[in-house]
């Protein structure tokens, strides 16, 4: 990621209210600090956070894995307040995590200026995650949106090191899971498809949701080789929409503007 951009940030703590935004927060021993914790990332445009519903469902459902209680209400009410007195044109990213331990933060911050680009198209490396697939293995936490991002941030940084944007993690059979921070999206003879979900170590989006709203979406497995004989791939988050996958593993994909701008309408809720 790049710099940040120059634009709001604000800081609210749950039980709290506001303090400055970089304010110390979390008592030194907080379970969050060792990733115990769950968390949502929602784009805000003007005032408006997008599908700020189904954000809302999947903080309830990490925090059911975590087995603590979630307040919709409050958790509402803050990002009502995170976020009222924002310029009315403009965007900005608003975080709300939760540790086990009940530490309860609602950030708004600009939009990385690397997010930015990357809805232009992202060069993609395959990774491998090394995971397979474990049914009925709630320890996991495969569908919960955790605070372990550890993983996820060194795989970036290994994608960079290779020269490209975005990464795609690949399991112990050789198959797609996602991004470290979007699903994935592809289509191939006039359909389209993305992994799995259930049972596999894929967070189910609500961006890919709001696009399985509009088109009909298939779950299908896919190895990196089949991928890169799609006719379009496109990695898809709160806080890019819908990004063209430019470059699999250096193989050219097809890349149609076209479908990338409708794509983005319905991921970014503007279509
Ligand atoms: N998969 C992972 C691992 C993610 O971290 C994210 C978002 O951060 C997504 C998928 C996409 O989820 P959403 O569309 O709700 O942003």
């Amino acid at each position: 990621m790049g710099a940040q951009l120059s634009g709001p940030r604000r800081t609210l703590v749950l039980g709290v209210g506001e303090v400055p935004w970089d304010a110390p927060v979390a008592a030194a021993d907080d379970a969050g600090l060792r990733g115990d914790g769950f968390f949502e990332t929602l784009l805000v445009r003007g005032r408006h956070a997008v599908r700020l519903a189904a954000h809302l469902d999947r903080f309830e459902r990490s925090a059911a894995a975590f087995g603590v209680g979630l307040d919709r209400d409050a958790w509402t009410a803050l990002a009502v307040a995170a976020t009222a007195d924002l310029p009315a044109a403009g965007e900005a990213v608003l975080r709300w995590s939760l540790s086990r331990d009940g530490l309860g933060l609602v950030t708004v911050r600009p939009v990385p200026d690397g997010v930015r680009a990357g809805r232009r198209g992202v060069d993609v490396v395959t990774l491998a995650r090394g995971t397979a697939t474990v049914p009925d293995a709630p320890w996991l936490l495969a569908a919960a949106k955790t605070s372990s991002y550890a993983v996820n941030s060194a795989a970036l940084r290994e994608a960079a090191r290779r020269g490209a944007q975005d990464a795609l993690f690949v399991d112990a059979d050789g198959l797609v899971l996602e991004a470290p921070t979007a699903n994935l999206l592809w289509t191939a003879g006039g359909r389209w498809f993305t992994p799995p979900r259930s049972g596999r170590a894929v967070l189910p989006g609500t961006t890919l949701e709001a696009v399985a709203g509009e088109l009909n979406v298939e779950e299908a497995h896919v190895r990196p080789a089949e991928l890169a004989g799609a006719d379009g791939a496109w990695l898809l988050s709160s806080l890019r929409g819908a990004a063209p996958v430019l470059r699999l593993d250096g193989t050219a994909l097809p890349h149609d503007a076209d479908r990338t701008a409708a794509l983005r309408g319905i991921a970014l809720g503007t279509g």
